[in-house]
């Protein structure tokens, strides 16, 4: 997550410019389908990503991007942690394209929301678990 990468979106110039401005950017899924899934959304024509090219932040629905995390505690209450820095969960994609016809941007289905965000928050728990927390 290298600051001020520039995003490889047509018609996006997130990060184009040396200013203050830095916009969060995630760089492609290695898993390949999930890959192909991220080059399909972004509509750019004949277009590899290289392991350096990133997505900015824009692109992604909120139920995607991840800006706290949730620690359950024994008694089964949630204790939320907001994020330094955001990440993207296991499902994201692009779906968000403010620069190109509306056609290609859609708002992915919300039911996906609650499984990754309960699997980030046993993930957590087992973290801290793990650390005698
Ligand atoms: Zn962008």
């Amino acid at each position: 997550m290298g600051k001020g990468r520039k995003c490889c979106v047509p018609g996006c110039n997130s990060n184009y410019n040396n200013t203050d401005n830095y916009v969060s950017s995630f760089t492609f899924p290695k898993d390949a389908t999930r890959k192909n899934q991220w080059v399909k959304s972004i509509n750019r024509a004949n277009f590899i990503p290289s392991p350096t090219a990133v997505v900015c932040i824009k692109h992604f629905s909120s139920q995607f991007i991840i800006k706290e995390d949730r620690i359950v505690r024994d008694d089964g209450s949630e204790l939320v942690v907001p994020r330094k820095i955001w990440k993207l969960t296991n499902d994201a994609y692009p779906s968000i394209f403010p620069n190109q016809p509306s056609y290609l941007s859609h708002e992915p289905s919300t039911s996906r929301k609650s499984p990754s965000e309960r699997i980030t928050a046993l993930k957590l728990r087992d973290e801290q678990n793990f650390a005698e927390w």
